[in-house]
């Protein structure tokens, strides 16, 4: 082979790439850092839900974290996150993930997402909103993003949809709202209550996998199809996901209607109730 043929020349560099990975994992370097957006389908497309009565952005609610620590031994093997690899379900983790792979309690995650500015988003947010509730909660329920109360207060679900969501918790549950955990896939509001695009929601995914990976609950409950289709990476319409099991990285997650779509559609409350009971039956609470 010719030294400057092109052949010659790819060995070279793939040598050199070779020899500089392994000069950095020498240096303790355990990865690279993720790309900064990942390629999604369009907004158009990967929202397109037509099956959906509207938009559930002009209520977003949200919630905030005000559990501050949780023990590293809290974190038994049971709350292993690991993804099985018996479980066909279990999507990849995404690549934003490896630099919080040494993060184990949602304290930590908090403190590392600090004043984060990995998405536009960051630009017109009053405050992140992480997360709220019990860090070892058997639910987690899991919205879209900040509306302008919870933006404004730095708690989620607090507006209206926030108070029916409360209301489903403690009057159909009959829980507490400090037994369950919150969270959004996106952190921060979108300005004008907008949908969040796909490379902000790509970009703040990790979080919300770490926050699921610490909590690590039984039941996961997606509200809304935002957080639906994020979890599942799956476009199917939340009118046809609600009610069938799912599974997200070996937890079993239930997709519901969003709180903000009960509001303008009140008869659908039932649709709601009935995969709570499933929830709840589960758990063994019914
Ligand atoms: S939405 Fe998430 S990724 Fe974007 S700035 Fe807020 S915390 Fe960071």
């Amino acid at each position: 082979m010719a030294a400057d043929s092109p052949h010659a020349r790819l060995a070279q560099i793939t040598h050199s790439l070779h020899a500089y990975a392994k000069e950095l994992q020498a240096g303790g370097v355990e990865g690279f850092p993720p790309a900064p957006l990942v390629t999604y389908p369009s907004s158009s497309t990967i929202w397109a839900d037509e099956d959906s009565p509207g938009s559930i952005a002009s209520s977003r609610t949200e919630m905030v974290e005000h559990r501050p620590q949780q023990a590293a031994d809290a974190l038994a093997p049971s709350t292993d996150f690991s993804v099985s690899a018996s479980d066909p379900t279990a999507p990849t983790a995404p690549a934003g993930e490896a630099p919080l792979a040494a993060v184990q309690t949602l304290a930590e995650l908090r403190t590392e997402i600090g004043d984060c500015q990995r998405c536009r988003l960051c630009e017109k947010r009053n405050t992140i909103v992480f997360g709220v509730g019990n860090p070892d909660a058997e639910i987690v329920f899991i919205g879209e993003g900040p509306g302008y109360e919870e933006d404004k207060q730095g708690e989620p679900f607090v507006g209206r949809a926030g108070q029916l969501l409360t209301q489903i918790i403690t009057k159909g549950m009959q829980m507490q709202r400090s037994d369950v955990y919150i969270a959004n896939v996106v952190k921060c509001r979108p300005p004008e209550n907008r949908n969040p695009e796909p490379d902000e929601i790509a970009a703040c995914e990790p979080f919300l996998a770490k926050q699921l990976e610490i909590i690590r609950p039984k039941v996961i409950i997606a509200l809304g199809k935002f957080a639906a289709q994020t979890l599942l990476k799956d476009t199917t319409p939340i009118t046809r996901l609600r009610g069938k099991w799912q599974s997200y990285r070996g937890i079993k997650l239930m997709p519901t209607l969003h709180p903000a779509y009960l509001l303008r559609n009140p008869k659908d409350k039932r649709l709601v109730w009935e995969d709570i009971k499933a929830v709840l039956r589960e758990i063994g609470r019914l």
